[in-house]
């Protein structure tokens, strides 16, 4: 693929220039890259050092310049968020990035998107955080790696080009936050990260895949129709903090330890990563009844979710009953994203339950 002086490229075989088919005719995309760290960021010993190295050593500027392929797709700008292994990622972070990414919108109207470059553990939290508290339509991807920076057939480079090109299209404006890894792209909603090494991590269950990043366009199929971006109501913009949620695994035969301490420690709520249909353990719901807390304040609000990986939570009157909130299709932990924006805003059930089958 060879560069000409005016930005686009020339492909063999006679098809439109890729960046102007991404694009569409004219300038170059302004997309903005905020650096926050991860395995995309990171620096091993060697070129063959596939696990041993440390996520998070490398600045977002270093990473845009190792890729000068980039600069056919995108007027590029870089911002360092902080440089850590997405393990320790946390809503200090997640606060920062929700508010620079409104104020790059609001304030520059050139700006085409925004791209995220994150550490894969936690990606799917952080994207989904920002598919809820981003107001404008304008595409936000997440991109990550499964290899190092240093190490042989790195795949870090071509995710973020392939991210700085889906952030860059308009046919992505209003889907929402996106993840485009190993040339797909999923919805932050639905995607999960599905395995530990392999570079085909990305995966949104039977939901599926909303599109491709190929060279000579990005493609959509689908769109999530749920509540997201410039639609949502949730505004973290004069927060701090976030109600505290923690998320409890369920199995067989579970100690009431670990629920006892959580449901009387003061936290705001609790997902339950239930078994199945996100079913709870007797034992469980008794030891939580036995502290008698008072539901008006004291006692955590609860969201069933399952640890099964795909299919809906659907309300019960059983669990109803016990003031327990449905957690739809989301798993444990985007469920509990959501719950943290919610109790932002109320903590009646009722106005729980419309949010979780809304979002
Ligand atoms: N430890 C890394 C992280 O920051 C893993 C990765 O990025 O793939 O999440």
């Amino acid at each position: 693929m060879a560069k000409s002086h005016s930005g686009k490229v020339s492909t063999v075989g006679g098809n439109a220039p890729a960046a102007v088919q991404d694009a569409g005719a004219g300038e170059l995309p302004v997309v903005v890259v905020l650096s926050t760290g991860g395995t995309i960021a990171g620096r091993g010993g060697s070129s063959t050092s596939l696990t041993e190295y440390t996520a998070g050593s490398i600045l977002g500027s270093e990473l845009i310049n190792a890729v000068p392929e980039i600069s056919q797709y995108a007027n590029v700008r870089v911002e360092q968020i902080s440089n850590i292994g997405s393990a320790n990622m946390n809503t200090a972070i997640w606060l920062k990035l929700a508010a620079r990414i409104n104020a790059i919108f609001a304030e520059d109207p050139k700006v085409a998107g925004v791209v995220v470059t994150h550490g894969t553990s936690t990606l799917e939290e952080t994207g989904y955080f920002l598919h809820l508290t981003v107001k404008h339509d304008r595409p936000v991807v997440l991109v990550g790696a499964q290899r190092p920076a240093t190490a042989i057939s790195a795949d870090g480079p071509l995710n973020l080009l392939n991210a700085i090109r889906t952030a860059g299209a308009p046919v992505a404006r209003g889907k929402g936050v996106l993840v485009v890894m190993n040339d797909e792209i999923n919805g932050a909603r639905d995607v999960t990260k599905s395995n530990t090494y392999r570079v085909e991590a990305f995966r949104s269950g039977e939901l599926g895949l909303l599109g491709y990043v190929d060279p000579d366009q990005v493609s959509f199929y689908r769109a999530s129709t749920k509540r997201h971006t410039a639609r949502s109501e949730f505004d973290v913009g004069g927060l701090s903090s976030l109600p505290k949620v923690e998320i409890l695994y369920a199995y067989a035969e579970p100690g009431t330890v670990a629920i006892k301490a959580l449901a009387g420690s003061g936290v705001d709520g609790i997902v339950f990563a239930g078994t199945g249909a996100g079913a709870l353990s007797d034992s469980g719901r008794a030891a939580i009844e036995a502290l008698g807390l008072n539901p008006a304040d004291q006692k955590p609000v609860i969201v069933r979710s399952s640890r099964t990986g795909n299919g809906r939570v659907i309300p019960r009157k059983e669990y109803d009953a016990e003031g327990m909130v449905a957690g739809d299709n989301l798993n444990p932990q985007k469920a509990r994203i959501l719950l943290m924006l919610a109790l932002t805003k109320t903590r009646d059930l009722q106005e729980i339950r419309r949010i979780f089958t809304e979002y």
